[in-house]
């Protein structure tokens, strides 16, 4: 056999996070009643929110909960996090299942964090925190994040009929944000071979899947699709960390409270547009993943044909605080990224997603 001159070796550490993944469109009853069976769980804690209650009733079937939390907050406020803590302690609980989007899972997570109890996640967004040991809590206007194994739910079960109620624009926003897991998995610090895979075919599902649900917003196949594609998409960026896209996205989420999928469905063309110059190896992968010719343009395309929301200022992002967030953005921004981050650069492309405007503007060579 012999080995082209160019050919690079493969050389590389991965590391993949133990969980069972139980997927099947109509099965979540039966998959969560097993899942509490062979935990021998006795004292289960539901958390859902208010508007989420009844589908999660209908989940946990006949296993009557000791404990019912619905106080959901986006981005997981500490004190709530305390609150739901003492409680889940006071009830002796020894298992949480979670039914909710990535802002339950979150709270979730934060009690796993400090009592070690353990999780089964029921997702019902496209955002992919389940498949995660990364964990968020906010606290005076700043998010902090970390990544604790103790977090990662045991079990994830999967099933399409879930996100039905998820409306359109949603479902697109929280796809979007499967999708920037996928693309800035590419560029981050433990960016590898492996999770590469997972991010290029995370981004075919999702890309199936998203303009399926718009196509089709009560059938099934392409909510399927998009589910499938949000956790390849999650554990894509549980192994290889954060990148400048989520570097961005969590501080203007965490300091200017801008709702979490919208803000990465916007930003993610802009990062994009800024990165694949330097990295020819990503952009390939998701042109290729996007059947399109250029990375950017198979992005542009993706979001026209979704209807995807395109200004941070829709969004009350204020663009006098552009130098605010750029300033807070650049010491967090990972050595890993392809291409050389500054002050006057974040700027610019702040600038340009609160505006909504071309990301060409971005392009490097
Ligand atoms: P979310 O959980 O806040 O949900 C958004 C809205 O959709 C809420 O109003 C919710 O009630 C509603 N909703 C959820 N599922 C629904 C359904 N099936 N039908 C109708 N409405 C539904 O939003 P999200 O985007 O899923 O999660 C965002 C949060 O998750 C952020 O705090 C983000 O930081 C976190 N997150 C964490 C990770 C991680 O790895 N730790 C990954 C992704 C997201």
């Amino acid at each position: 056999m012999t080995i082209a001159r160019d050919h690079s070796p493969l050389v590389f550490t991965h590391r993949a996070l133990p969980q069972r993944v139980r997927f099947g469109t109509g099965h979540a009853a039966r998959n969560v009643a097993s899942e509490i069976s062979d935990a021998g769980a006795l004292r289960v804690m539901l958390i859902a929110s208010e508007a989420k209650l009844a589908m999660a009733r209908t989940v946990t079937g006949s296993v009557e909960p000791a404990l019912i939390w619905t106080d959901v907050v986006q981005h997981v406020p500490a004190a709530v996090a305390e609150a739901a803590r003492v409680e889940a302690v006071r009830a002796g609980v020894d298992l949480i299942v979670s039914v909710g989007g990535g802002s339950t899972t979150g709270l979730a997570k934060a009690i796993a964090l400090t009592t070690g109890i353990p999780i089964v996640a029921v997702p019902t967004t496209y955002a992919g925190s389940e498949a995660t040991n990364v964990w968020g809590l906010t606290e005076g206007a700043r998010k902090t994040t970390g990544v604790d194994d103790r977090v990662l739910p045991g079990a994830v079960v999967y099933d399409a009929e879930l996100t039905l109620s998820l409306p359109v624009e949603l479902s697109v926003t929280s796809g979007l944000n499967g999708v920037a897991h996928c693309v800035d998995s590419l560029w981050a610090p433990r960016a590898d071979p492996i999770n590469a895979a997972l991010a290029a075919e995370g981004i075919r599902a999702l890309a199936t899947g998203l303009r399926g649900v718009v196509a089709d917003p009560g059938g099934l196949a392409g909510r399927e699709q998009a589910q499938f594609g949000a956790y390849l998409a999650a554990v894509a960026f549980a192994s290889a960390g954060s990148g400048l896209h989520h570097k961005i996205c969590h501080v203007l989420g965490g300091t200017y409270d801008l709702p979490h999928a919208q803000t990465h469905a916007i930003v993610l063309p802009y990062v994009t547009a800024f990165n694949v110059g330097a990295a020819p190896a990503a952009e390939r992968a998701i042109a290729r993943a996007l059947d399109a010719s250029d990375a950017v343009e198979g992005l542009d395309a993706l979001r026209d044909d979704v209807g995807a929301p395109s200004a941070l200022r829709d969004l009350g992002f204020d663009p006098d605080r552009i130098r605010e967030a750029a300033e807070i953005i650049l010491p967090q921004v990972p050595a890993s990224n392809p291409r050389p981050v500054d002050l006057d650069s974040l700027q610019l492309l702040l600038g340009a997603a609160a505006d909504g405007r071309s990301s060409e503007t971005l392009r490097g060579r």
